[in-house]
């Protein structure tokens, strides 16, 4: 439970973080929620970190255009708190607060949670279901990668080495959709077994927008494409959360086997749009 030995380095800019890890040697530092425990159990063994936790300008939530933008290392319990994600983005609000316990959310931040992309991690259904994007900047480089494209793979992003996650742009919610995060948390970690992030807009008994983003059922989160398509075009409910995770590989292990967590998943869509529905005005 030692790590080995490294080199802590606490970089005043960005531009210097940048330069620090441009050559893809240096490990970026957050939270430390999820590096600190893999270096303890030497599954991550960096010669030196780079901490960008406390970076000027990396932090911070503001609104202008119809897009919240999150800084990277704003925490999960100010995504959670902040008055303008939950008058704007409330169903990221609300994701954030299922995320493990107040230490974790104190601490661990929303760029870590993004990069470290594990299966199992809450924002990921979220960010899906809002169509967030994320800025990705490096010495060279400053790119705009949709989240669809950003989650590859279990533990695996978009993210090319020397690059940072600089902002999540989230769209501003409709304050006529309603929105719901459903969440199977483990009993031991508090990760999700399942997820399920839902919006829904209405018109009248016809829904007229339906997104909805699972994680925690397979190696990466994704969008529930057909059931989507179902719900707007006036399937009812059951037909349509009916197929969550077809054609979407399962992740099985000794908590879950993979046929438990896709009835999981379906049963949490079916909670997550039925409340999302009756939030819609
Ligand atoms: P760090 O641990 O500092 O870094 C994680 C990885 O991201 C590292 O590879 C690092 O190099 C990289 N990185 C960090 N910031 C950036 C950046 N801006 N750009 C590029 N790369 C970067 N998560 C959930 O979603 N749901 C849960 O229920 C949950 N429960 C938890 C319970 C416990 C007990 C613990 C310890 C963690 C839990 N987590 C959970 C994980 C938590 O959300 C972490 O905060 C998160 O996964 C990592 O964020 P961090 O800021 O701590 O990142």
């Amino acid at each position: 439970m030692i790590p080995q030995e490294f080199e802590y380095t606490v970089p005043a800019t960005l531009q210097e973080a940048l330069t620090l890890v441009a050559d893809g040697e240096r490990k970026i530092l957050a939270g430390g929620m999820s590096l600190i425990p893999l270096m303890k159990l030497r599954l991550a063994a960096p010669s030196e970190v780079v901490d960008i936790a406390r970076v000027p300008g990396l932090g911070g939530i503001e609104e202008s255009g119809g897009v919240v933008r999150i800084g990277a290392t704003t925490t999960h319990h100010a995504v959670e708190s902040s008055p303008i994600i939950l008058a704007k983005c409330p169903l990221l609000a609300e994701c954030a607060s299922h995320i493990g316990d107040i230490q974790v959310r104190n601490v661990g931040t929303m760029g870590g949670s993004a990069a470290h992309a594990d299966p199992a991690a809450d924002y990921p259904a979220a960010l899906l279901a809002l169509d967030a994007k994320f800025r990705l900047v490096s010495a060279t480089s400053d790119r705009v990668v949709e989240a669809a494209d950003f989650f590859v793979d279990a533990f695996t992003t978009a993210l090319e080495p020397g690059e940072l996650i600089v902002e999540i742009q989230v769209p501003v919610e409709e304050a006529s959709e309603g929105p719901r995060y459903e969440k199977v948390a483990h009993p031991a970690s508090g990760f999700a077994v399942i997820g399920v992030a839902a919006r829904i807009k209405k018109s009248g008994d016809r829904i007229t927008m339906a997104r909805i983003g699972v994680t925690g059922m397979g190696p990466r989160a994704f969008r529930a494409r057909e059931a989507e398509r179902l719900l707007e075009s006036g399937s009812d409910v059951a037909a349509a959360i009916a197929t969550v995770g077809n054609g979407e590989e399962v992740n099985s292990d000794l908590y879950a086997a993979g046929d438990y967590r896709r009835h999981l998943a379906r049963v949490y869509a079916g909670r997550a749009v039925t409340t999302a529905l009756s939030r819609a005005s």
